[in-house]
């Protein structure tokens, strides 16, 4: 018999408009992870309440949002159990039970706490106690692996301690999570030739029509080298991007050979616009069909609470709520 895959738990956050460097840098691992693992990937909508800066509707949008980017850049609800946070009760009920076994010292060493209070905001108690929340996240589906940055690994070393300070008060019933540090795939230039970022106002955006991918290519930075002029494409901006677009060597010898600028912007408006049509249909259709996702969307949070309302029967159980 095949043994089970390792089980992997994730929120994905809406970053806001997706670009490039999101998706060859972040999303696209992310993706191709659903075939080796049992993911449960959660819109942590409770998570956005932290900061209490976004309005209701902006909340919905931004959650409505990067469901149909991830659908649309292939993320598969036949094979990952996709859900919104707030509708599996268990997350914030286990967190309440880790929030009364870590003390203040402990969760002020945390690096989102610390950087909110060194900007001199205003911290709330959902932010204070968020590597809390993320540590019910991760160990109420008993998860093998936690998919994260390298700058994140605090967050499963939160959740790893939480777990030894349980068992040991309350006997053992959650496994310890690893982190998955995800490899980086080395930086995406944006078209200015910084890295690509929505802080920059230099993307490519992912699911942008043609005309915004056509300006957004026209605008890419270009030396003056001369038509014909050999260089090592590896140097060039405009190849950098091209490349992930289309990595043949019949490309990187006609950049080698000089193949003139307008030419090649040309080629990689079409390229892309190939690359991501699929992508923008799949996103479309689900658009279009907003009952398909809410079904989606209930059918991930009804395997996620069976799964959810066991442990967190077992958790009380085990701290001597449930007689
Ligand atoms: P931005 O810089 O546009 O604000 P985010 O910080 O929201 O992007 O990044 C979301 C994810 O995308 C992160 O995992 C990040 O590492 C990845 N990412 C963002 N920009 C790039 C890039 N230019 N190259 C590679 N990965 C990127």
């Amino acid at each position: 018999m095949e043994s089970p895959k390792p089980r992997l738990v994730s929120g994905v956050k809406p970053t806001g408009r997706i670009h490039v460097g999101n998706y060859f840098g972040a999303i696209r691992q992310f993706i191709a992870m659903q075939d080796d693992y049992e993911a449960f990937v959660f819109l942590p909508n409770l998570h956005a309440l932290t900061e209490n800066v976004l309005t209701k509707d902006e909340l919905i949008e931004h959650t409505h949002n990067a469901v149909l980017d991830y659908l649309g850049a292939g993320l598969d609800p036949e094979k990952v159990i996709f859900f919104k946070q707030s509708d599996v009760p268990a997350h914030a009920n286990l967190a309440w039970i880790f929030d009364c076994l870590v003390t203040v010292p402990y969760l002020m060493r945390a690096h989102a706490y610390k950087d909110a209070e060194a900007k001199g905001k205003e911290v709330t108690a959902g932010t204070f106690t968020y590597p809390v929340l993320m540590a019910a996240d991760i160990l109420l589906y008993d998860a093998a692996m936690v998919p994260v940055g390298a700058d994140q690994k605090q967050h499963v070393e939160y959740a790893r301690d939480i777990a030894q300070k349980f068992n040991f008060q309350y006997g053992e019933l959650f496994s310890l999570p690893e982190p998955l540090i995800q490899e980086t795939t080395g930086v995406v230039p944006g078209t200015d030739g910084r890295k690509m970022s929505k802080s920059y106002n230099n993307t490519i955006p992912l699911f942008g029509t043609d005309e915004e991918i056509t300006k957004a290519v026209m605008s890419i930075v270009t030396d003056s080298r001369e038509r014909n002029e050999e260089k090592n494409p590896d140097e060039l901006v405009i190849y950098q991007i091209h490349q992930l677009f289309n990595d043949s060597e019949e490309l990187k010898r006609q950049y080698a050979q000089g193949l003139g600028y307008g030419d090649a912007k040309k080629l990689l408006i079409q390229d892309i616009i190939a690359f991501v049509t699929p992508m923008r249909e799949r996103r479309a259709h689900y658009e279009q069909n907003p009952k398909l996702v809410q079904q989606i969307l209930v059918t991930g949070a009804m395997k996620a609470n069976d799964i959810a309302m066991k442990k967190i029967f077992d958790v009380y159980e085990a701290v001597g709520l449930t007689q």
